[in-house]
C-alpha cells in the first residue's frame, strides 16, 4: 500500500465517524526499516513519523532532520529511565509513559531541559503480564500524578492483545480519557486504524501498511 492511499482511508474514516477532516495524524512508523524506504516518504512530503527504540531513532533521524526540515517525531516503544534524557531531546512526543518511576524522571529532566515533549500515558488495556502500560483501575490515579509533577500530558495510548477484538480496547481507552478530560488518543495500527478513527483516535501509528513488512536481522 502506498502513503496516499493510507491517507486517502483515513480521511474517509474520519468522514464516517462525523469527524473533522484531518483532524486524525498519521504517524507513520518506521521502525527497523531500510533508510531508502522512509527516505521516499519523507520525499513524498510527510513527517510525522513514529520509532519504538531511542538508539535506532538517535541513529537516524538527526541526519534526516538536516535534510528534511520540519520532522516530528513520536516514541512510541518502551523507555528506559537512562535513555530518558536522549529521549527527551531527540523526540516531539512520547507514547509511552507507563510507570511512576519514568514519570519522576520524565519531570526532573523537563525542570532541567526547560522543555518536554508531548506526553501520552500508555494503558494496559488488555491487563497482559507481558505488557507495558498502567492498568485501567490504576490510570485515573496516574493521570492526576502525572499532572501534579506538571506534565504535560496529552492524551492515551493503547496496543490491543493480539488475539482480542480490538474496539473493546479502543472504546475502553476513549472512556478512560474523557473521564480525565484527556483530547489525545493514539490508538489503531496497520491492521485496524479505520475501527480506532471510528472510537476517536487521534492517532495512528501505522507501520507495515505504508512501509511494507519489517524484516527483523539478528
Ligand atoms: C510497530 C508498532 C506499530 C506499527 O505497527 P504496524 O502493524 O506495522 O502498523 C504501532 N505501534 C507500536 C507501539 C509499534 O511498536
Amino acid at each position: 500500500m502506498s502513503l496516499s492511499e493510507i491517507k486517502s482511508r483515513i480521511a474517509a474514516a474520519e468522514a464516517a465517524a462525523n469527524r473533522t477532516a484531518g483532524s486524525v495524524e498519521l504517524i507513520a512508523v518506521s521502525k527497523v526499516q531500510p533508510n531508502e524506504r522512509v527516505e521516499a516518504v519523507l520525499e513524498e512530503g510527510h513527517r510525522v513519523f513514529g520509532e519504538n527504540r531511542v538508539q535506532e531513532a538517535a541513529g537516524k533521524w538527526p541526519e534526516f532532520r538536516e535534510r528534511f526540515q520540519g520532522v516530528d517525531l513520536h516514541l512510541i516503544g518502551p523507555l528506559q529511565t537512562n535513555k530518558a534524557r536522549q529521549a527527551m531531546e531527540l523526540v516531539n512526543a512520547i507514547h509511552s509513559v507507563d510507570r511512576p518511576k519514568l514519570a519522576t524522571t520524565l519531570a526532573r529532566l523537563a525542570q532541567e531541559l526547560g522543555q518536554c515533549p508531548d506526553l501520552f500515558i500508555q494503558v494496559n488495556t488488555g491487563e497482559e503480564e507481558q505488557k507495558a502500560g498502567i492498568l485501567p483501575a490504576d490510570a485515573d490515579g496516574f493521570i492526576q500524578d502525572c499532572r501534579d509533577l506538571d506534565l504535560p500530558v496529552k492524551g492515551l495510548m493503547c496496543i490491543p492483545p493480539v488475539d482480542e477484538e480490538a474496539s473493546l480496547h479502543f472504546a475502553l481507552l476513549a472512556k478512560i480519557a474523557d473521564r480525565n478530560g484527556l483530547a489525545g488518543l493514539s490508538m489503531g495500527m496497520s491492521g485496524d486504524f479505520e475501527g480506532a478513527i471510528a472510537l476517536g483516535a487521534t492517532h495512528v501509528r501505522v507501520g507495515s501498511a505504508i512501509f511494507g513488512d519489517r524484516t527483523y536481522s539478528a
